[in-house]
């Protein structure tokens, strides 16, 4: 839709509030509707910055590392990586230096962790060339893309939307956003994974099979991308599960850790 035809749609909006509580608005107000209860936008801290950072849309990005799409079972020469969401509200904040209670989801017996880069972006785009696609973060987190293995494994069983395996509440624990300006880019250095100090996944940025500025563009050519997406760019092999009482710490180099107790 053009400027000048949302301009038009809206005016029309306040006219007919206007008129139907039997008073004129003054030209041009845009005023916008009241809704009957509040709906809170997700947002994640900035470090550095008395502001938060809205969260749009959760994308996360599907066997992006070699060894993982082996241990899940395809042959990453022959499938790419790929895409899929998990709902904005599936964020859990967690900050550096505590450790964040959380909660076992129902429904599963199998609960498994992923260690990710997170990607925040600026601005968004259509058909993001990937060497212009760096331009369109504002910083990085760390975070898990937690996922019900087993309901994840049987719903790709039988063909259906791996949705309850992967997008349900608190599965998308986060770190606060490092803008660029203080952190850079990340296309290298150590990520791992512990959990009651064992080290389960240990492997490097290095290994990713699209790097973030290719997650961008192919991500802007399926969709339209906007300011406040961010993007869960995979997780490196030796994925596992955990259960109540666990802990579990994750690191990427440049970032602080993070800590989550299972409850
Ligand atoms: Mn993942």
């Amino acid at each position: 839709m053009t400027t000048s035809r949302r301009n038009l749609l809206a005016g029309s909006a306040t006219m007919a509030t206007g008129a139907l509580v039997g008073c004129a608005l003054p030209a041009g107000a845009a005023r916008s509707p009241q809704t009957p209860f509040d709906v809170a936008q997700p947002t994640i801290p900035i470090v550095g910055s008395d502001q938060v950072f809205p969260v749009r849309r959760i994308y996360c990005i599907g066997r992006n590392y070699a060894a993982h799409a082996r241990e899940m079972g395809s042959d990453p020469t022959r499938e790419p990586p790929f895409f899929f969401q998990k709902p904005s509200d599936a964020i859990q904040v967690v900050m550096p230096g505590k450790v964040a209670d959380h909660p076992y989801p129902t429904l599963t017996r199998n609960y498994h962790y992923e260690v990710e880069l997170v990607v925040a972006l600026a601005k968004g785009g259509r058909d993001i060339k990937p060497e212009d696609a760096l331009s369109y973060v504002y910083g990085y987190s760390l975070g898990l893309d937690m996922t019900r293995r087993d309901l994840q494994r049987e719903m790709g069983d039988q063909k259906k939307p791996w949705e309850i395996g992967k997008s349900f509440d608190h599965s998308a624990p986060i770190g606060p956003i490092h803008p660029v300006a203080q952190v850079g880019h990340f296309a290298d250095g150590a990520i791992w994974l512990k959990v009651n100090g064992t080290t389960k996944q240990d492997a490097t940025l290095k290994h990713m099979i699209w790097s973030v500025a290719e997650q961008i563009s192919r991500l802007s050519q399926a969709n339209e991308l906007m300011a406040g997406d961010i993007i869960y760019a995979g997780t490196p092999e030796n994925v596992g599960p955990v259960v109540r009482g666990d802990l579990i710490e994750i690191h990427i180099d440049r970032l602080p850790n993070l800590s989550v107790r299972i409850v």
